[in-house]
């Protein structure tokens, strides 16, 4: 039987690769973004209340009502916007359903959407199904900004989505709220989306505050914001996340979702909403609670050869290997992996046409002991 590959240029994720090189070769793993530490004690509770009292048949198509409520106030609380539980809200699988789903069903063949590069691997091979064309336009190094005289040069009759990231995986920069004036200008006269992944939005740091596309009034008329609740819960193996848009925007959205996933697992949908309604002070201690793991790892890493921007964002820390080597990054991180035992992440394999990069990517949701180790084995090259 012959056959031709829908994506013939994807391979497996480098997330994947990566953390099995790191079990392999007994290696700490700041590789793949995921907490070495559990969800809070009273979420694991709620969960297994959840399973005991009943809730184990398939939720809703759209997802648990509760939980579409708790995140509705959340929503008001962080970004004062009134979001309409019913309509506006979509229950998906982790992050990464609700982006493949608002692509699938918002996208039509030969659509134009713009990428900023590095991109979360997922992104430009959603589109591609959907039979669009990604259109990548590299953020500026190293602070990787976007240059958006590039992103409205890239406007054409075409154009249907713009997606954006912020807190930004891999880099850690953000994106200010002037900067989203400044795209929705751009997009006046367009029928073009704007999809934003905004998983990081409680890891912020030093007093900055993230600035939503659902805070913004004209963005979200053109929106789709998307969140997960893996980080914020320290529980990214529970795969629940959520897409947030205007109604008819949501209707499109949930056509796929519904024939894709169809719902998402009623315990664990149940368990947050719970705890949301008991902690609902939970998200917001987390940008103090991050900025601390990263200020403990930059300063164990204090006398290395590594330099660094502390991140603005994210669980994420970029170092520079520079002064320690001229290697590629993917050289570089297959070298650290395997000689230092501490697995990364290369940059470059998050562009179409990659740059020389000397930058890795580590993860910092770490115990503080898993860190001290891992800075102590950098800090020796
Ligand atoms: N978001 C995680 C990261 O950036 C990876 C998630 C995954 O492996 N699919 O590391």
């Amino acid at each position: 039987m012959r056959f031709t590959s829908k994506l013939p240029h994807v391979g497996t994720t480098i997330f994947t690769v990566m953390t099995s090189l790191a079990r392999e070769l007994g290696a700490i793993n700041l590789a793949q973004g995921f907490p070495d530490y559990d969800p809070p004690e009273r979420l694991k509770e709620l969960l297994e209340k959840s399973v005991q009292t009943g809730h184990n048949q398939y939720a809703h198509m759209a997802g648990v009502l509760e939980l579409r409520q708790a995140i509705a106030s959340k929503l008001e609380v962080s970004y004062g916007r009134r979001i309409d539980a019913e309509n506006e809200i979509t229950i998906t699988l982790g992050a990464t359903e609700a982006i493949f789903s608002a692509i699938a069903g918002l996208v039509h063949p030969g659509d134009e959407v713009i990428l900023l590069d590095p991109s979360y691997d997922s992104y430009a091979p959603a589109v591609i199904l959907a039979g669009g064309r990604p259109i990548h336009i590299p953020l500026q190094p190293p602070s990787f900004r976007v240059d958006w005289q590039r992103v409205r040069d890239a406007v054409t009759p075409r154009l249907r989505m713009v997606m954006i990231n912020t807190p930004h995986n891999p880099t850690g920069a953000i994106i200010r709220p002037a900067e989203l004036d400044m795209l929705a200008e751009i997009l006046r006269p367009t029928d073009a989306f704007v999809l934003a992944d905004e998983v990081y939005e409680h890891m912020v740091f030093d007093g900055a505050k993230h600035a939503s596309i659902v805070a913004h009034d004209e963005l979200f008329e053109r929106g789709i914001a998307t969140y997960s609740f893996g980080k914020p819960m320290h529980a990214t193996g529970w795969r629940v996340g959520y897409a947030v848009a205007r109604p008819e925007i949501t209707r499109e959205i949930r056509r796929v979702h519904q024939f894709n996933t169809f719902s998402i697992a009623a315990p664990l949908q149940h368990a947050i909403a719970d705890f949301l309604r008991e902690v609902p002070e939970h998200s917001g201690q987390l940008n103090d609670y991050y900025q601390r793991k990263r200020d403990l790892f930059l300063g164990a890493l204090r006398g290395s050869r590594f330099t660094w921007t502390p991140s603005e964002g994210t669980y994420f820390q970029l170092l520079d290997f520079r002064q320690i080597s001229d290697a590629t990054d993917v050289e570089f991180a297959d070298r650290l992996v395997r000689d230092v035992k501490v697995a990364s992440i290369p940059v470059s394999v998050f562009y179409e046409t990659p740059p020389k990069l000397s930058v890795v990517r580590f993860c910092f949701a770490k115990t503080d002991s898993t860190l001290e180790q891992a800075a102590e084995r950098l800090r020796r090259m």
